[in-house]
C-alpha cells in the first residue's frame, strides 16, 4: 500500500458502505448501523420521532393519514474528521383493516339533465361501533340522466372487498333553495364598548396595548421578501413565521383582523393608523407581484407561488405546509380591514386575490381538487370558502362564489348531509372553518344544504364533543361523540377550534335565535377563551387547553395558529351580547357594556360586577324595543324588577319577554347554585361549577382530587363575597380565566 488512507476517506468509504433498504416504501424497523465498515461512529437523528425513532424503530400513519416522507440524518465520525449525510425514508400508512359493521344507505336526489359527482365517502359504522367517513370506490362518478327514475350506482369502499349500492333518485325538477330571513341581526362590534372592570375588560385592554406595540414592518417582512422589495430594516418574523417556516404569512393576516376588530371595539385611532399602513403596504406588495412575469395576476402572499404548484403536484407534508390556509388567514384581514375598520383598499386586494383564486383552480379537475384538499396537512385550507363567499357578497361576482365551492369537502360535508356525526378522527380546527363557510354560501346563495350541514354540525359539536369549558377535540381531533371522560389530558381543546366554533355559533344564531346557541357562546367564551388570554400582557395565547389532573396553562407567543387568533379573540367579547329583531332586543351574555347603535337608535346599557354574577342592571336608556333576556341554563329561577317594581315575564324557550320604555332600569337577579358537570362517558368525572363559571381547583397533584358525590358536599364551598375565589376546607377554587401559571385540576373524581 502506497498512500496512507485519510480519515475523509474512511468515512466516504464508510457512506457509500451503508445500505438501508429501500427506503421508498419503509414498512418495518430500519437497522441503522451504529458503526462503519471501515470503523467510523455513526449517530442518528430523525426529523419526526413519532415514524421513526433514531433507533430506527418505524411506528406506520393509520390509513387514510397518508405516507409520510421522514428525514434521517447520519453524523459520521473517524478520528477529527466528521460528516453528515441525510437520508429520506418514506414511511407506508398501514393497510386498512376497518370491520364495517353497518354502510349508511346513501340517497342522491338530482334532477334531469344535471351533471353530477357522487360523494368521495360514505359513512360506515364499525364493528367496534365507531362511525366515520371512508373513502369510495364507484363504478362510475361523474354522471348524467336523460330520463326521470330510481336509478342505482354500485360502490367499493376503498382498498376494502365491502360493497354497496346508492339509490339515485331523478325528478325533473328539485328545489335546492330555500331562502330564510335572518330572525336575530347582530349589532356592528364598533356599536358596543366593554365598560367597568371585568378580566374580560382586562383582557382587551392588555391586548390593545400589545397591538400598538407590534412592529408593523415586521409584520411586514416575509411579504416584502417574497416580492422583492424593502423590508426597511425591520427583523424577521419567528416561529411559524420565520424565513423558513413554510407558513410564513398567517399571523399578518391574523394580525390585520385583529387590528380591525380592535379598532372597531376601542376606537383606539393609532390602530387604524398602523391598519391603514399595513393596508397600504401590502398593497406595493400585491403591485410588486403583479409587475414579475414569474407571478400570476392576483397573488399576494408571504411566500412565492411555487408552494400552490407544489400543491398542484401533490408534494406532501413537511415539504410543503398549507398553502391557501396561510392565503385564508390573508384574505380574512383584508376583509375585515375592508368591513370593520372601513379601509376600501383592503377590498381592491381581496378583489384581485380572489381572481387569482378562481383562475387558478378553476382549470383544474373536479378529482384534482379533492385529491388536493384530501392531502394531510398540505391540503388544509382554512376558511377559504367562507372569505370568497363573503367577497362574493361584496363584488357579487359570479367566480368568487364558484371558488368559494371549489373548496367542498365530502368526507366533512357529506355525512353532515345524511345527518350522522361521522367526525371522528376528523382534525377539529381543520373543519370548523369549512363549516363556517358552509353557512357563508347560504347566506349568499340560498342553497339549504349548506344551511343543513352547518347546523347539523353545530349540534353534533355541542351535543357531543365539548369539554366543559366549550373546547372541543383531543390531539387537535375530534372524538367519537360522548368521548371525552376518557380523553382528559395535556392536548385537549385547541383554542382556536373554540375561536370558530364561536363564529359559527353566531352566525347559527341570526338565522335561529335559541338559547342553546347563547348558552354554549357564554360557556365558551367565559371558560375557554377568556381563559386563554396570558395574565402579562405579552401577546401570549393557550394552545391546548390542557383537562388532565395537575394541569398548567402554556401562553404560545411564537407566532403558532392560536396565537394568531389569540391576537384577535379579545376584541370580540361585545360582539354577541346584543342581537335584535323587530320587535326586541336580545341580551345574551350579562357583562357589563354599552349599546349605543346608530342605525336603530337603541342606546342600553349593562352594568355588571363579575364577582357578584347573581345580578346584572339594565340601563334602557332609548329603545323603540322591549327586551328579550335570555334565561341562562344555570339559573332555574330568575327575578326581574322595572323601576323597582317585582315584574310577572312572559317565558318563551328560555327568553324572558319584558316590556320597557326608555328611561326603565331593569334588574335582573339569578338565582344560583353549585352544580357538577358530569361527562357523558365517565360519570365519576365531574366539572365543579358556579353559575356561568367551571370553577379549577387549584392543587399540583397528578392524580384526581376526589369530591362527595352527595350534592349537600357542594354547599361546603364558601364564596368570597367580593371575589370569585371559593374554598372548601384547604381547597382552593376559582374560574379557569383567573389561573395564571398554577397547576389545576378540571375535572375531579366523585366518590
Ligand atoms: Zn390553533
Amino acid at each position: 500500500m502506497g498512500k496512507k488512507t485519510t480519515a475523509l476517506e474512511v468515512i466516504e468509504k464508510d457512506i457509500e458502505a451503508v445500505y438501508l433498504g429501500n427506503l421508498r416504501t419503509v414498512e418495518f424497523d430500519l437497522d441503522l448501523p451504529q458503526k462503519g465498515r471501515n470503523g467510523s461512529m455513526i449517530s442518528w437523528t430523525s426529523k419526526d420521532e413519532r415514524f421513526i425513532t433514531s433507533s430506527g424503530k418505524v411506528t406506520r400513519p393509520a390509513y387514510g393519514k397518508g405516507d409520510r416522507v421522514i428525514e434521517l440524518t447520519a453524523m459520521f465520525g473517524y478520528d477529527d474528521e466528521t460528516k453528515y449525510k441525510t437520508y429520506e425514508a418514506k414511511v407506508l400508512e398501514e393497510e386498512n383493516d376497518i370491520q364495517v359493521a353497518k354502510i349508511y344507505p346513501v340517497v342522491i336526489k338530482e334532477q334531469v339533465g344535471h351533471y353530477f359527482y357522487l360523494p368521495q365517502v360514505v359513512s360506515v359504522k364499525t364493528k367496534s361501533d365507531e362511525v366515520l367517513a371512508h373513502s369510495v370506490v364507484w363504478n362510475e362518478e361523474k354522471m348524467i340522466y336523460s330520463e326521470e327514475g330510481i336509478y342505482q350506482v354500485a360502490g367499493r369502499l376503498k382498498d376494502t372487498d365491502y360493497c354497496f349500492v346508492a339509490k339515485i333518485e331523478i325528478t325533473e325538477k328539485i328545489q335546492t333553495k330555500n331562502h330564510r330571513d335572518k330572525k336575530a341581526d347582530a349589532f356592528p362590534l364598533k356599536s358596543v364598548r366593554l365598560t367597568g372592570n371585568s378580566m374580560i375588560k382586562t383582557a382587551q385592554d392588555q391586548q390593545l396595548k400589545f397591538l400598538l406595540s407590534v412592529n408593523d414592518d415586521q409584520m411586514l417582512y416575509n411579504f416584502r421578501k417574497a416580492a422583492d422589495i424593502d423590508t426597511k430594516g425591520a427583523p424577521a418574523m419567528i416561529g411559524w413565521d420565520s424565513p423558513d417556516s413554510l407558513l410564513k404569512g398567517h399571523t399578518t393576516g391574523h394580525y390585520l383582523s385583529a387590528l380591525a376588530l380592535c379598532y372597531a371595539a376601542t376606537g383606539n385611532r393609532s390602530i387604524l393608523k398602523k391598519s391603514t399602513y399595513m393596508i397600504d403596504a401590502l398593497n406595493e406588495v400585491q403591485l410588486a407581484f403583479e409587475n414579475d412575469p414569474n407571478y400570476h395576476y392576483g397573488f399576494i402572499s408571504g411566500y412565492p407561488e411555487k408552494q400552490f404548484d407544489l400543491l398542484e403536484e401533490y408534494v406532501p407534508y413537511p415539504q410543503i405546509w398549507a398553502p391557501y390556509y396561510t392565503l385564508h388567514k390573508i384574505f380574512a384581514g383584508l376583509l375585515d380591514s375592508y368591513e370593520i375598520a372601513g379601509i376600501d383598499r383592503a377590498l381592491t386586494i381581496a378583489d384581485k386575490l380572489g381572481d387569482w383564486t378562481y383562475a387558478r383552480l378553476s382549470r383544474l379537475s373536479h378529482d384534482q381538487l379533492k385529491k388536493m384538499w384530501g392531502m394531510y396537512i398540505a391540503g388544509e385550507f382554512g376558511g377559504m370558502n367562507e372569505s370568497l363567499a363573503e367577497l362574493y357578497r361584496l363584488t357579487q361576482k359570479k367566480e368568487h362564489l364558484k371558488a368559494a365551492m371549489l373548496f367542498d369537502n365530502d368526507r366533512l360535508f357529506f355525512p353532515m348531509e345524511q345527518k350522522i356525526d361521522a367526525l371522528g378522527a376528523l382534525h377539529a380546527n381543520q373543519h370548523i372553518p369549512q363549516i363556517v363557510g358552509a353557512l357563508k354560501i347560504y347566506e349568499v346563495s340560498d342553497l339549504e344544504k349548506y344551511y343543513q350541514i352547518a347546523d347539523f354540525f353545530w349540534n353534533s359539536v355541542t351535543s357531543a364533543h365539548i369539554y366543559s369549558i366549550g373546547g372541543t377535540g383531543e390531539g387537535e381531533m375530534f372524538q367519537q361523540p360522548n368521548v371525552i371522560g376518557k380523553k382528559l389530558d395535556e392536548h385537549t381543546a385547541e383554542t382556536c377550534a373554540s375561536y370558530n366554533m364561536l363564529k359559527l355559533t353566531k352566525g347559527l344564531f341570526q338565522y335561529e335565535p335559541t338559547s342553546d346557541k347563547a348558552d354554549y357562546y357564554e360557556r365558551t367564551m367565559l371558560n375557554h377563551i377568556l381563559s386563554s388570554a396570558d395574565h402579562e400582557g405579552i401577546g401570549g395565547s393557550t394552545y391546548f387547553m390542557p383537562t388532565n389532573p395537575g394541569a398548567q396553562k402554556g401562553f404560545d407567543v411564537d407566532n403558532s395558529c392560536c396565537h394568531g387568533t389569540g391576537l384577535e379573540n379579545h376584541f370580540k367579547y361585545g360582539e354577541a351580547v346584543f342581537f335584535s329583531d323587530p320587535e326586541a332586543l336580545f341580551i345574551n351574555l350579562f357583562m357589563s357594556a354599552h349599546l349605543q347603535d346608530e342605525k336603530t337608535g337603541l342606546d342600553v346599557e349593562l352594568i355588571a360586577d363579575e364577582a357578584i354574577p347573581e345580578m346584572v342592571t339594565i340601563n334602557v336608556n332609548h329603545t323603540d324595543r322591549n327586551l328579550k333576556i335570555r334565561k341562562p341554563y344555570w339559573s332555574k329561577t330568575v327575578v326581574i324588577t322595572v323601576n323597582g317594581k317585582k315584574k310577572a315575564v312572559v317565558e318563551a324557550d328560555n327568553y324572558l319577554f319584558v316590556e320597557v320604555s326608555s328611561g326603565d332600569r331593569v334588574i335582573v337577579n339569578f338565582k344560583i347554585t353549585y352544580r357538577f358537570e358530569a361527562t357523558a362517558d365517565v360519570p365519576e368525572l365531574v366539572s365543579i361549577a358556579y353559575g356561568p363559571y367551571i370553577l379549577a381547583i387549584l392543587d399540583d397533584q397528578s392524580e384526581y382530587l376526589t369530591f362527595s358525590k352527595d350534592p349537600e358536599a357542594l354547599k361546603k364551598i364558601v364564596k368570597s363575597a367580593e371575589s370569585l375565589d371559593f374554598s372548601m376546607g384547604k381547597m382552593k377554587l376559582k374560574p379557569l380565566a383567573q389561573v395564571n401559571h398554577e397547576h389545576f385540576h378540571l375535572y375531579v373524581k366523585m366518590v
